[in-house]
């Protein structure tokens, strides 16, 4: 059989040294993977566990729980046996977490150097920890909690003062012959994330992690990690990514998929290709267009699907598509690969495409 062609991509990943979250690479030629964060208790470990059970199902590929106490340190065994997907533990001020995090078992452990006390005089006791369990770490500078040292150098958490601090936090890994982490640094403003992930790109091969932090609620978190993700990732800087979003996480996950599937960066799923109605359309697109979309919720085939509002340029889309519907005086037209295999009224539209679609997906590998 033919070798099918490799997607186009605007530009190739950077290179960057792989490391292993568990059993997910991350880094060098490995896909980027989507991480999202449990918003449960993480001592709730069934809640905890089912949470992470939804983020799997949504594409998700590493989790991170929080554990801000010693009765999650405590939870964090069971949660990284049955987790279906590698566990980050994130430990901010207690590095006694650290240590339980690597003995429960988690994949990695995410350290927070501006706000881990005395950080610097246990990067050797980390690493030794660390290495001998095979985990590994993040490095996770954020601008909300930037080293005081940086901050007072350097006025405020600019691209530099982040730059500088995963810099110096990677080089003590480093002296103590420690290589499996990633780095990430985060801020809120894209402008300032971007500029300092592509200076951090530039001073060394670590995995990337991508993050804009605190990036509001859904609409404009999805905006703000968007166009940040895009950016960077359209360089071929980032390997793994969290869209972080004041919603449920399972929306990060959708977001963050979406932005790797738009960039060819995953495989596509399932595509709605809808226009935006204007003056000539002779259905009502928006309601079409979102009845097609919930009907066709969970398919995992690559499908394109085209829900056009006329003539003008609705025969051209649908025609384009794998399957598609140009509207007009009361009727669809429905397309299949190319060809008009029949046409329907109005009220039949959305039941036939859903029908079609389904059949057309039976005969498709799943992306
Ligand atoms: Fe307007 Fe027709 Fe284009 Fe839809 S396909 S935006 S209705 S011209």
């Amino acid at each position: 059989p033919a070798i099918p062609e490799a997607p186009e991509v605007l530009a190739p990943r950077r290179r960057s040294r792989q490391i292993k979250v568990g059993k997910v690479l991350v880094g060098g030629d490995a896909p980027v993977s989507v991480q999202s964060m449990t918003t449960t208790q993480t001592t709730d470990v069934n809640a905890t566990l089912q949470q992470i059970a939804q983020l799997t199902a949504a594409g998700c590929d590493i989790v991170r729980v929080a554990c801000p106490s010693q009765d999650d340190a405590d939870a964090l065994p069971e949660i990284a046996r049955h987790s279906q997907i590698p566990v980050i533990a994130d430990i901010h001020f207690q590095p006694k977490y650290v240590f339980a995090a690597i003995d429960a078992g988690c994949a990695a452990v995410r350290v927070n150097p501006g706000n881990i006390k005395a950080f610097d005089d246990k990067v050797g006791e980390i690493a030794r920890a660390a290495k001998d369990a095979g985990c590994s770490i993040r490095i996770g500078v954020n601008a909300g909690s930037l080293d005081k040292r940086l901050l007072e150098k350097h006025g405020k958490a600019t691209p530099e003062a982040l730059v500088e601090s995963a810099v110096w936090e990677a080089s003590l890994f480093e002296e103590h012959d420690f290589h499996d982490f990633k780095i990430s640094v985060k801020h809120n403003d894209p402008v300032v994330m971007v500029k300092a992930y592509e200076m951090l790109a530039e001073r060394g091969d670590w995995p990337l992690h991508l993050g804009v932090t605190e990036a509001g609620p859904a609409f404009q978190g999805t905006i703000k990690s968007a166009v940040a993700f895009g950016a960077l990732l359209s360089k071929g800087i980032g390997d793994t990514i969290r869209v972080s979003l004041s919603a449920d996480p399972v929306e990060e996950v959708k977001v963050g998929s979406k932005i790797l599937e738009s960039l060819n960066l995953r495989p596509r799923k399932l595509e709605i290709v809808s226009c935006p109605s204007c003056g000539r359309a002779q259905v009502d697109v928006y309601t079409l267009a979102e009845r097609v979309t919930a009907g066709l919720e969970g398919l995992t085939v690559p499908l394109r699907v085209a829900v056009m509002g006329c003539v003008v340029n609705g025969p051209g889309e649908a025609r384009e598509a794998d399957l598609g519907v140009a509207s007009g005086n009361g009727k669809g037209q429905i397309f299949v690969k190319g060809e008009v295999i029949k046409t329907v009224k109005e009220s039949d539209i959305v039941e036939t495409l859903i029908e079609e679609a389904l059949r057309l997906a039976e005969d498709m590998p799943e992306s």
